[in-house]
């Protein structure tokens, strides 16, 4: 309806907007239904292969949503799961059989980590990590049967920004797959089938939901793997609830301004904790002197970013330390996940999930922060007397 040559800004705000033919509301309703009714056995004939006929396989809700994505990103098909975990392993499942080989960043997400370590060994499929950092080097970890080539870009916790066209270039030389989880970036901070990747991952969770209440994941494809990825879908059965399908599709209509908010504050606050005696390295791709910049610049848009940054402390600044500051502060609350409208700060400890790049990490003094949509100023000064406990 709206393909072509918009911005994604507008993309944002009229992809997959079929509700507006059929009830007459901006929105796509939430349409909740395992059941669908055909008036004649030839509708029901004619309808298979052409749209949903059970719930199972779609709602005109998570079917909005699914075609908003794709067309913000560019994808042939889009896959949604319950959480980004499961989008992750569903990709996984469905381009990997036993005696395959897989290389993954060793700055995965670690429940990425976890799903090779655990159900894909026992299933005779081979995980190699990899130095995310390795560029074109890669080829030095591919071997015959390697048929994934894993990234995250930024790096969890850590940041690392990979060489993506590089490492796809080695990658498709030999038919194996790029598969990306693009949580950071979101769908509007890079085009990753543009960069080589395949299969491109979400946890909607964080940036496309936006307001810390909903789980959810997205698989996005090219059209070739489109029914590979369709057929294990299937057969494990995945579907999301119309609701936080809803919900979903209503936090992405706001992620442009969002995005470029969260860049802006996370930005300011980021170059304000470099100045910091107590701040080593500010660990954000935007920041002019952070490792990762220079690729960051070639491959991401500078004018979306998420606002998740990690903090390497100075050597004298110990774990207690490190803590109190975590706890003296008032507008971040203390949790996981991220993306939402609102800060948070936890402390974390790379090297514990790093396979070969733990010694980079190790006996860092870390922690993770989330700029949310408050005034940086506010968050600057709140983060000011964090200091200030932090040395009392
Ligand atoms: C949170 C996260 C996930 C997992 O998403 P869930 O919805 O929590 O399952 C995957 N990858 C990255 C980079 C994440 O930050």
């Amino acid at each position: 309806m709206h393909k072509g040559a918009h911005s994604k800004e507008t993309t944002l705000a009229h992809a997959g907007r079929q509700g507006k033919s059929v009830y007459g509301t901006v929105n796509s309703p939430v349409v909740r239904g395992s059941t669908m009714l055909f008036p004649t056995t030839a509708a029901l004939h004619a309808a298979e292969g052409t749209r949903s006929t059970y719930g199972r396989h779609g709602t005109e809700t998570s079917l909005a949503l699914e075609q908003a994505l794709c067309e913000l990103e560019g994808a042939a098909g889009c896959l949604l799961t319950t959480c980004g975990v499961s989008a992750i392993t569903l990709t996984l499942l469905a381009l990997l059989k036993p005696g395959d080989h897989l290389l993954v960043t060793d700055s995965a997400y670690d429940y990425t980590k976890g799903f090779c370590k655990g159900v894909l060994k026992d299933f005779g499929i081979e995980t190699t990590y990899y130095d995310p950092l390795a560029g074109a080097d890669i080829a030095a970890w591919m071997q015959p049967n390697t048929r994934v080539v894993f990234v995250e870009s930024p790096g969890s916790n850590t940041f690392e920004v990979q060489d993506i066209p590089a490492i796809a270039q080695v990658a498709h030389r030999q038919g194996a797959h790029v598969v990306a989880d693009s949580t950071w970036a979101t769908p509007l901070g890079w085009s990753p089938f543009a960069l080589g990747i395949d299969v491109s991952i979400h946890a909607a969770t964080k940036c496309i939901v936006g307001h810390s209440d909903v789980l959810m994941g997205a698989a996005l494809c090219t059209e070739e793997l489109h029914p590979v990825l369709r057929r294990m879908y299937r057969a494990l059965g995945h579907a999301v609830s119309p609701d936080d399908a809803y919900l979903a599709l209503r936090g992405l209509r706001s992620m442009g301004a969002r995005l470029k908010q969260h860049a802006q504050s996370a930005l300011a606050v980021a170059q304000w904790l470099r100045g910091r005696p107590e701040v080593a390295q500010v660990l954000y791709p935007p920041l002019a002197d952070a490792p990762g910049h220079a690729l960051w610049q070639q491959q991401f848009n500078a004018d979306y970013a998420s606002g998740l940054m990690s903090v390497v402390f100075a050597p004298d600044v110990s774990v207690q330390a490190m803590e109190r500051l975590v706890d003296a502060t008032r507008l971040f609350g203390i949790g996981f996940s991220w993306g939402g409208y609102e800060s948070l700060i936890v402390p974390t400890h790379p090297a514990q999930s790093r396979d070969v790049t733990a010694s980079r990490w190790a006996g860092l003094v870390m922690a993770r922060l989330h700029i949310g949509l408050e005034a940086p100023a506010d968050l600057i000064a709140d983060l000011q007397q964090g200091f200030a406990a932090m040395r009392a």
